[in-house]
């Protein structure tokens, strides 16, 4: 054990053991199984695309997530709004996220044909959380995909509108709490135009967030949007 582990003991998020932010006891429960849902309705969609019937003009085009929030990935992801646990919870996170990624074809196959025009966006926070917190883990996460996909990752949106947490409201409820809180950054408008656009958040609970943030971004001339997300409600 170094120096910085006996000044700050690493204690498995889950079970408390010493020596780890996750041992590999509680490391194999995380669940990779998210099958295939239409961001738009929330029913099954072989590969994670939206139906067909479910499309709009500036619709979301699919959403992939990595593992399922549920036991130990909520537990992780918690932790990870907590600095001291930053740096190390960021390399497991931003792992599953990318192990999780690939092992989806349909995702696998958008990343191969398109790979020269994509670009990542992470959901942005409203400026006073962001402060408060410190960071925007979709940021970190976007950040991070960005090295290990070799794309490039951009603050296209910004949050202009304060909304309440999205925390226990109905779909409805929560499209209409999150209308109107993107607008694109001026400066990075030429950029996303004709784009293919992965749009990068921590958690998937209704899809609300990510098509509103699509709208957004297709109205300025996105070509494509797809979410990904760490983990999936
Ligand atoms: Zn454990
Ligand atoms: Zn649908």
């Amino acid at each position: 054990m170094d120096f910085l582990n006996l000044l700050f003991p690493k204690y498995c998020i889950n079970c408390k053991r010493l020596g780890y932010y996750i041992c590999a006891d509680c490391f194999s429960f995380i669940s990779f199984d998210t099958e295939g849902i239409c961001a738009v309705c929330s029913r099954y969609s072989i590969n994670g695309l939206t139906h067909p019937r479910c499309k709009k003009r500036y619709s979301i085009d699919g959403a992939f997530s990595s593992i399922l929030y549920k036991g130990v990935t909520k537990k992780l992801i918690y932790n990870f709004k907590y600095k001291p646990h930053l740096t190390d919870l960021r390399k497991i996170l931003s792992d599953l996220f990318y192990e999780g990624l690939i092992q989806k074809e349909e995702f696998y196959s958008i990343y191969q044909k398109s790979l020269s025009n994509l670009i990542l966006v992470p959901i942005p926070l409203y400026k006073s959380k962001e402060r408060a917190r410190g960071y925007n883990q979709a940021e970190i996460l976007a950040e991070e995909l960005s090295k290990r996909f070799n794309i490039k990752a951009l603050p296209a949106l910004k949050r202009v509108k304060k909304t309440v947490s999205q925390v226990g409201l109905s779909k409805i409820d929560r499209r209409k709490n999150i209308k109107d809180s993107f607008e694109i950054n001026q400066n990075l408008k030429s950029a996303i135009k004709s784009h293919y656009i992965f749009l990068v958040d921590d958690v998937f609970t209704t899809g609300s967030t990510l098509m509103e943030a699509s709208r957004v971004l297709k109205r300025h001339g996105a070509r494509r949007v797809w979410g990904l997300t760490l983990a999936r409600d």
